[in-house]
């Protein structure tokens, strides 16, 4: 069994106060998560980030009515400076909610041997979902880490968590 992090969505657009697609739950986060970054570094654990990548025309802030956010090449869609790539780290760059739609990110975690998924990052009910349903019917086992998952609205948080525990049998750490 051999684990991988994945940080998921932590950009400037979603992260900084007043970025267009500001969720303020990640910078509570960002403790937890610069710990286990440095936890998993110091542990040799793969570290995968998986970012937003918008054209500026993107048909998902039309159709899913967003704000347009982490359009690709701006500095909104750069990796906030707390939790900054190494040269070495896969960044995956993603246009849909899933993590694995249209991305090298199954190649990746197979190149690597990867079996199990630690999903963090924002939004809870959205990206971290919708990422770890892909993952789990792929075969992965996955653990998600409540204090290092960022919802936009609590209460969508907890259904998420509790969707992914019960639904997808994935482990939600508390
Ligand atoms: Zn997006």
């Amino acid at each position: 069994m051999k684990e991988a992090l994945l940080i998921i969505d932590m950009l400037n657009d979603f992260v900084r106060a007043g970025a267009p697609l500001e969720v303020p739950a990640t910078r509570a986060i960002l403790p937890a998560l610069q710990q286990r970054l440095e936890q998993a570094r110091a542990r040799g654990v793969p570290v995968i980030y998986v970012c937003d990548a918008h054209a500026a025309d993107d048909p998902e802030f039309a159709r899913m009515g967003w704000p347009p956010h982490a359009v690709k090449g701006t500095p909104g869609a750069e990796v906030v400076a707390e939790l900054t790539p190494l040269e070495t780290d896969p960044v995956v760059e993603k246009t849909a909610y899933s993590g694995f739609h249209h991305t090298g990110l199954e190649g990746i975690l197979q190149s690597l041997g990867i079996t199990n998924l630690v999903l963090t990052g924002c939004v809870t009910n959205i990206c971290i979902l919708y990422t770890a349903y892909d993952a789990v019917i792929r075969g992965y086992t996955v653990t998600v880490p409540a204090d290092s998952v960022a919802p936009i609205e609590p209460a969508d948080g907890e259904f998420a968590l509790k969707q992914m525990t019960l639904v997808l049998g994935v482990r939600v750490e508390r």
